[in-house]
């Protein structure tokens, strides 16, 4: 059953039945009851516990939406925000093949865009003074689905390298980051782009060597890693920008800092026409097979991200590995311990420079436009509270139960823990997990 049936039945339902109830109140029931039947793929009423009082009725719905977290989170930490389905922002693949480029005068933009006219077919081409100026009049009201199919071509001019935000109350890897770029072509379902890009396109910023410039100047006391994978893939767009082989040949001649490539793409034919060298490192986010044909819509495939890691080894890069984000789902465990089987089978440990994992997360605001886009999703049937940073998250015991196993399995291929760390995740966890936080780039 689709979840807009679902979601128009409970509507129609709960208007006619608790009428007597305010707006907000009638919203929460609405969004318990919906998630209840999604979850558990069946519309019956006859199941809702009998209506005394509101909060109690809420707290038996929240138990049976919530069974585990129920016993151990407050009222609070469960997110009953407005459910808002619509039939016209449901994601379909986007098949497109013509795109229109804005360039801003300034920059160094003729081979960018001679490289993007070889790829795709452009539409228009226009030259202004101040891209961002075009951004603010064409961002309103633009449809995500569609940032595709324009391209911005800028410079930056001030936000070159910056601490990673992190999240608040976590222990933070040290990660610095440069943003060459913004916006995905991918569509990770939990993708929290979806809920924080503000432009109707991708952004390509040309200025490269002032971005290398700013990290020369930074005063560097010890081993420190910077990565462009923040706010899109940092190598989906390298055969337009050949941003990669620059940087590699900048860090190759520097001391104290790894850069880190962080991608979900194959497009790494021009790392691998560059000499290896010990400071630059190619991350892949790897997720079960599964998952990443559920899930990661666009994104190269699990088989040739494992191959394209296979290759780098093979070539004497230096490579990562992210489990980040890890889905629970029903058959997680056999999923993972799969997964994590072929990643040793295709290298082995002492090529891979680090591995993190990071169970799924967003902001709440991110879940309605997950739900939005992707209704019929099993992406967030399973439970996810509101914990210490304002996120969606699975419960604690949840989390610190896959953080064993993977911990568990990757000791079984002998990758020593002092490379492993846990994303966005607080001390009691680390502390929970026996991981101490000395991170060895
Ligand atoms: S690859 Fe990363 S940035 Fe791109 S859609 Fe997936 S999660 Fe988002």
């Amino acid at each position: 059953m689709k979840a807009i049936e679902i979601y128009k039945s409970v509507n129609s339902y709960i208007s006619s039945n608790y009428s007597f109830l305010g707006l907000n109140k009638k919203r929460e029931i609405e969004r318990l009851v919906f998630e209840i039947f999604k979850k558990y793929k069946k519309i019956d009423f006859s199941i809702l516990p009998k209506y005394i009082n509101y909060e109690q009725f809420k707290r038996q719905l929240i138990k049976m939406r919530y069974p585990i977290s129920y016993k151990y989170y407050p009222l609070k930490s469960f997110f009953l925000g407005k459910l808002d389905l619509d039939d016209d922002e449901i994601w379909k693949e986007d098949e497109f093949f013509e795109v229109d480029v804005v360039v801003e005068k300034n920059s160094n933009f003729i081979d960018i865009v001679d490289r993007l006219s070889k790829i795709y077919k452009i539409k228009s081409l226009n030259v202004v003074d101040s891209v961002k100026n075009v951004i603010k009049e064409s961002t309103k009201n633009f449809n995500y689905n569609y940032r595709k199919r324009k391209f911005y071509i800028l410079d930056e001019k001030f936000d070159f390298i910056k601490s990673c935000p992190c999240t608040s109350n976590c222990i933070s890897c040290g990660y610095f980051i440069i943003n060459l770029g913004f916006g995905c072509p991918f569509d990770c379902e939990y993708c929290y782009l979806s809920g924080y890009q503000n432009v109707d396109g991708i952004i390509i910023n040309t200025n490269i060597y002032d971005y290398l410039k700013k990290i020369r100047e930074m005063k560097v006391s010890s081993l420190l890693r910077v990565g462009s994978g923040e706010f899109t893939d940092s190598l989906v767009y390298d055969n337009i920008t050949n941003h990669s082989s620059k940087i590699i040949n900048f860090f190759r001649n520097l001391d104290g800092i790894v850069f880190e490539f962080k991608t979900k793409s194959d497009v790494i034919d021009n790392i691998l026409n560059e000499k290896p060298c010990e400071n630059v490192v190619i991350s892949y986010s790897i997720n079960p097979q599964y998952i990443c044909s559920e899930f990661e819509h666009g994104c190269t495939t699990y088989k040739k991200r494992l191959e394209c890691l296979e290759k780098l080894v093979k070539c004497g890069w230096k490579v990562a590995v992210h489990f980040d984000p890890i889905i629970y789902l029903d058959n997680w465990k056999k999923l993972y311990r799969e997964c994590i089987s072929d990643l040793f089978s295709f290298i082995s440990a002492k090529d891979i420079r680090w591995i993190s994992a990071g169970t799924l997360r967003f902001y709440p605001h991110t879940k309605k436009i997950i739900e939005k886009r992707f209704p019929d999703s099993i992406l967030l049937d399973f439970e996810m509270v509101i914990d210490f940073d304002g996120k969606l998250r699975y419960p604690f015991l949840i989390r610190k139960e896959i953080y064993n196993f993977i911990i568990e399995n990757i000791k079984k291929y002998n990758f020593p823990l002092d490379k492993f760390y846990l994303c966005m995740e607080n001390s009691k966890m680390w502390k929970e997990i026996s991981l101490s936080p000395s991170f060895k780039w």
